[in-house]
């Protein structure tokens, strides 16, 4: 592989953010690690940064930041801290950076996401929420300034390493009928309806495949995240979402598949592990190790597949139908999630009450034409405006 490459880490405290710390830590002499950024966790980020002695640190909260500069300065290192959102954006554009690891969670994560883009940086991508906001406005910054996306989402990922050699996110999709993502199904596919409106956000977060951080594991267990994810595929691999079909495969051994037209099916397997998709993408277009141990098919034995259940999970149709509709759509859409989900976890809404939420707000505001990322921002502020009046006691709309 070709000299070592400077890498920053949008989200490094997060789940997607360590596991990408612990592949680098695999291969020292492929990557030095020049910057991390997360929003407030400034005693996880001090020692990530003192072990992989990095050059800047950029936590979004002042007084985070403020923590974290006396905690260096208080162990000796010169390490640069700073603060603020365009800081982080600035940072992750960068001359000292070649590769972005894009792994905020949310809506948070589209300016700095967008700055690596427009910096023409090879951003890994986890942060579905930016590319389902922002999409086209996006895809066309990325075909503009000519950087490389790479997903690190593992059904897009899957889905990436199905494509043709040399295929980039962003070309046309050559020769392929359908792409089929595959979901676990989460913790409640075969659960009693009834049950769910009781359900708490630790049973909604013990996923039973995946380790992940607690936003998108409320988002597998109402399958909000597939509809994200049928977004996103739409938009990297170029495909109306008719050509983006689900599949309920509760093993998760395979990843997602790629249908072509001459009847060929090709799938991507592995343990359900992030490691494999960011050492992947970190990688690519050569392979190394990530530390995932080799899955056992014998051991698995079978692999069941069946239709997703629209009745028990309305969010699926939803997110097809923003993203049918375009524009803003999809950032409302995402808003109003990121502000329910954010509510349930809090115990201010109930886990049925979250796709009601999201429909209710997608009725009430009409979708307009993305023209510049304004209109991709004022349409992700109403919603959340709107999102929260309904969640609000009293407003009589949610329970
Ligand atoms: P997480 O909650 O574990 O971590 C989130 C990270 O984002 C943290 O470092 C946090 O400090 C940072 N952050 C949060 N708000 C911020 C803000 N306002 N400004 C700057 N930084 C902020 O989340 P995660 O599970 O690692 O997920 C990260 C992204 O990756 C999400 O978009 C998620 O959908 C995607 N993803 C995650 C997984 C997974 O297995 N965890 C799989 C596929 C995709
Ligand atoms: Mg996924």
């Amino acid at each position: 592989m070709s000299a070592s490459r400077n890498l920053a880490i949008l989200g490094s405290t997060g789940s997607i953010g360590r596991s990408t710390l612990q592949v680098v830590a695999l291969h020292p002499d492929r990557f030095r690690v020049t910057v991390l950024g997360a929003h407030r966790s400034w005693q996880t980020i001090v020692e990530q940064a003192l072990q992989f002695q990095v050059s800047t640190v950029v936590l979004v909260d002042p007084e985070a930041a403020q923590a974290a500069r006396a905690a260096l300065r208080g162990r000796g290192s010169a390490i640069r801290v700073e603060s603020g959102a365009a800081a982080l954006a600035a940072a992750a554009a960068g001359g000292d950076v070649d590769l972005v690891m894009a792994a905020i969670v949310g809506a948070a994560g589209l300016s700095s996401t967008l700055a690596a883009v427009r910096a023409a940086k090879r951003v890994l991508l986890a942060n579905k929420e930016a590319l389902v906001m922002a999409g086209p406005l996006l895809m066309d910054e990325v075909r503009r300034a000519g950087a490389e996306l790479i997903p690190i989402d593992s059904e897009h990922n899957a889905i990436f390493q199905c494509m043709p050699a040399g295929y980039l996110p962003g070309d046309a999709a050559r020769g392929v009928l359908r792409v089929i993502l595959t979901a676990s199904g989460g913790p409640f596919r075969s659960a009693a309806l009834e049950s769910l409106a009781h359900v708490t956000p630790d049973q909604a977060c013990a996923h039973p495949k995946w380790s992940m951080g607690r936003k998108i594991s409320v988002d597998s267990a109402t399958l909000m995240n597939k509809g994200l994810e049928v977004i996103e595929a739409t938009l990297l691999f170029g495909l109306p979402d008719s050509q983006v079909d689900v599949l309920v495969h509760p093993q998760s051994v395979v990843h997602s598949l790629v249908e072509y037209a001459d009847g060929s099916m090709l799938a991507q397997l592995g343990a359900p592990d992030m490691r494999t998709p960011i050492a992947q993408a970190l990688a690519w277009p050569e392979r190394f190790s990530s530390g995932v141990q080799s899955l056992d098919l014998a051991a698995i034995g079978q692999l069941g597949f069946e239709p997703p259940d629209h009745a028990r999970f309305p969010s699926l149709g939803l997110c097809r139908a923003a993203a049918r509709a375009g524009g803003t759509a999809p950032a409302v859409l995402n808003a109003a999630n990121e502000v329910a989900v954010q509510a349930f976890l809090e115990r201010r809404l109930n886990f049925t009450s979250i796709a009601a939420v999201i429909e209710n707000v997608l009725q009430r505001l009409d979708s307009f034409p993305v023209r510049a990322l304004g209109d991709v921002l004022d349409a992700d502020a109403a919603a959340r405006r709107l999102a929260s009046a309904l969640i609000e006691p009293g407003s009589g709309a949610f329970v």
